[in-house]
């Protein structure tokens, strides 16, 4: 990969076709290093990059891939961890597998653009995901589905009609659905919500499913056919090198820089540049002015076995309280990789610990919106992203989410040049000088 600098924030700050520094910016005699940024006032374009990109996951790196690539800007991408790739992380171990840092990161979408823009930085290999729970001594699909109900209750369910009727059997009306445990009892029942819900839910969230907003299970379908598959979209693939080398293809721009294990805040008044993405907390910007948001964490207990398959899909849940951890990933099933050991991870939810999950609460998104004006009233700063927007969202939606922030910021750039052009032209004129060329105004 082109551009990578090693992260060294007290060394040298890159500086892309640098002309002559202006001193009086405050340069550190270390080298051209103009003071700027979201707390000062924007130097321009003369020295410095036109965008730096607060981190390197799924928002950053499509952003700073388009701004690059498809508008020619320069930009410095800092990630305050030591890879690229963020949360879809992956490498291989010490036994040499394949594995996802932070926990299994399955790719699915349903939109053709979301495919089509990715693929031209990987090759695909077709996955569909499959999870079986772990209940008693049986292994049984989840969602539930009629293989679900006949393998747990000896059932002989023989079609969707007989399976309806048996889950209308057991559903419990509820007057009004608020809360998560509401949405499943109402559907399924509370034997089943017992079975696999309330347990998983309370390890997950450290809160019982009645303090959750019904978001949260409404997600898990219930089925009553045999469809065992976890997602229903159009496109299910998994990178064929993997999440790490798709990045590396999507940063490999001339006009990228990158530094690793550079926090923004080591770099913010060391660094020029015009205009910011920011794809971390959203309430760590603003100095946690109105408060912490909170978030769920995970401790990973990754393990190498020797032998070749672990368990019989990528990924086995563990809804019983009795049982510390959620689930288990073997990673194979979803690279496809051939190896003879297997490598597993163990997911324990956590309070403490990097932030993954915000917590689905009406007071929180409350205190969200709240940050959210703030964001709202920053120029020049364009918040993308699961914890810029404090909301959990799969891969495919934060890429169009920064597909639909290029696309803006492209159409802004386009209207500012649009007006400079036009204002030289209008200048040009009333001296009385040919322009020399046409005007383009944005629109
Ligand atoms: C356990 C788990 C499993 C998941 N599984 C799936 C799945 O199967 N399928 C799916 O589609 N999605 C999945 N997701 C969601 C997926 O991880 C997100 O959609 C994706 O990571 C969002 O990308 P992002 O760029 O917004 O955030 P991130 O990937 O978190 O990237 C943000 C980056 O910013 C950096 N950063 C933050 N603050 C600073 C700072 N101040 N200075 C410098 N750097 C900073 C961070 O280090 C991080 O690398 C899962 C999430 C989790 C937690």
């Amino acid at each position: 990969m082109r551009g990578l600098i090693p992260g060294t924030p007290s060394g040298p700050i890159p500086t892309p076709s640098l002309s002559a520094p202006d001193s009086s910016h405050g340069g550190s005699g270390a080298g051209p290093i103009l003071r700027s940024g979201p707390h000062s006032p924007a130097i321009g374009r003369r020295v410095g990059f036109d965008y730096l990109v607060v981190g390197a996951g799924f928002a950053g790196s499509v952003l700073a891939e388009r701004l690059a690539a498809g508008s020619g800007k320069r930009v410095l991408v800092v990630d305050r961890r030591p890879h690229i790739a963020g949360n879809a992380y992956d490498h291989y171990d010490d036994a040499g597998v394949l594995v996802h840092r932070y926990g299994p990161h399955i790719f699915h979408t349903n939109s053709p653009a979301v495919a089509e823009y990715l693929s031209r930085f990987t090759k695909w290999r077709p996955y569909e995901h499959r999870v079986l729970a772990q209940v008693g001594r049986k292994l049984v699909p989840m969602p539930i589905n009629r293989t679900t109900l006949n393998l747990l209750y000896g059932l002989d369910l023989r079609d969707e009609a007989e399976t309806e009727a048996y889950l209308a059997s057991r559903a419990e009306p509820v007057e009004e659905i608020r809360t998560s445990e509401d949405v499943v009892i109402s559907k399924v029942g509370r034997e089943l919500y017992e079975t696999f819900f309330r347990g998983y839910t309370r390890k997950q969230w450290g809160l019982d499913p009645s303090e959750l907003d019904k978001s949260v299970t409404a997600r898990v379908p219930t089925r009553t056919n045999t469809d065992d598959r976890y997602f229903g979209d159009s496109f299910q693939q998994m990178p064929l090198h993997g999440y790490t080398r798709m990045f590396e293809n999507m940063l490999d721009h001339p006009n990228i820089k990158i530094m690793l294990n550079t926090d923004f805040r080591e770099v913010r008044n060391e660094v020029a540049y015009d205009k910011l993405i920011f794809t971390g907390p959203v309430d760590e910007y603003f100095d946690y002015r109105y408060g912490q948001l909170p978030y769920r964490s995970l401790r990973f207990r990754h393990e190498t076995v020797d032998q070749e398959q672990f368990q019989p899909v990528a990924v086995v849940n563990y809804p019983s309280e009795d049982v510390p951890y959620t689930r288990i990933t073997e990673y194979k099933h979803l690279t496809g990789q051939r190896h003879a050991r297997t490598s597993v991870t163990y997911e324990y939810p956590s309070a403490e610990g990097d932030p993954y999950y915000p917590v689905p609460r009406p007071e929180n998104a409350e205190l969200y919106r709240k940050y959210q004006a703030l964001a709202d009233a920053t120029p020049d700063v364009a918040f993308v992203g699961r914890l810029a927007t404090y909301r959990y969202y799969n891969m495919d939606q934060v890429v169009a989410q920064a597909l639909a922030t290029y696309a803006r910021l492209a159409k802004s750039d386009q209207r500012v040049n649009g007006t400079a052009e036009a204002a030289r032209a209008m200048s040009a004129l009333a001296r009385g000088l040919p322009t020399g060329q046409r005007v383009h105004m944005g629109k």
